[in-house]
């Protein structure tokens, strides 16, 4: 089974732990180098990206973070996590840092007031089943994606119709809302058959006569 940490700094680490458990993959926290370098892919949960930025500063996690997900890491961020992955970020305290890896503009907190929390249906490319239930908490959206970025979702409907809320570049995956908060898990389904695939395609590389 491919291991998938989870970045364990702050945030809703338990319920992305327990749909990836739920899933068949094994399940780890992550706070350490040490740990990131023991992973097949990572979940980059929500909660409040500039206190997980402080965290992974202050841990010596940031450089490594950066590494990996360039390197090809497998990567799947929700909300805080998406803003995490984003290479540019709007309504961000000025010397906010990213983990970056997604050719995207972020902006933080973007519903506004009035829409702090609310529960949506969104239909996401590459998820099959209908839309799913999404829920947003001081979300951000995407406001601009680059050439390279797949958009796979959009809100419809309200004053934020058009916007972006899930993209996928590569290996790395980001949705503006919960999935782990919700009971389905097709969205993580998703990240754990592109981890498995990146595990497969690397034992291939490192074994070209397929025989391992
Ligand atoms: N507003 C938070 C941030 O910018 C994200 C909120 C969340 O993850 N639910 O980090």
């Amino acid at each position: 089974e491919p291991v998938v940490g989870v970045l364990a700094l702050q945030g809703d680490v338990r319920e992305h732990l327990a749909v990836l458990s739920a899933l068949g993959a094994e399940a780890v926290p992550v706070r350490r180098p040490d740990e990131l370098a023991a992973v097949d892919g990572l979940v980059l949960p929500g909660g409040e990206s500039t206190t997980m930025t402080k965290l992974a500063v202050r841990t010596g996690l940031l450089e490594p973070l950066r590494d990996a997900v360039r390197g090809g890491l497998p990567a799947y961020g929700t909300c805080a996590g998406l803003v995490l992955l984003a290479d540019r970020l709007i309504d961000a305290p000025p010397d906010q840092p990213t983990v970056g890896g997604l050719d995207v503009t972020v902006r933080r907190n973007a519903f506004g007031r009035q829409a702090d929390s609310f529960e949506s249906r969104i239909a996401l490319d590459g998820v099959p089943g209908g839309p799913l239930s999404a829920v947003f908490i001081r979300a951000p959206w995407v406001e601009e994606a680059g050439p390279g970025v797949q958009v796979l979702g959009r809100v419809v409907g309200g004053s934020a119709d058009g916007r972006i809320v899930a993209v996928r570049q590569g290996d790395v995956v980001a949705t503006s809302f919960h999935p782990e908060l919700t009971g389905d898990t097709r969205v993580h389904a998703l990240f754990v058959e592109i981890v498995r695939h990146a595990v497969a395609l690397g034992r291939a590389v490192a074994d070209p006569s397929g025989a391992g």
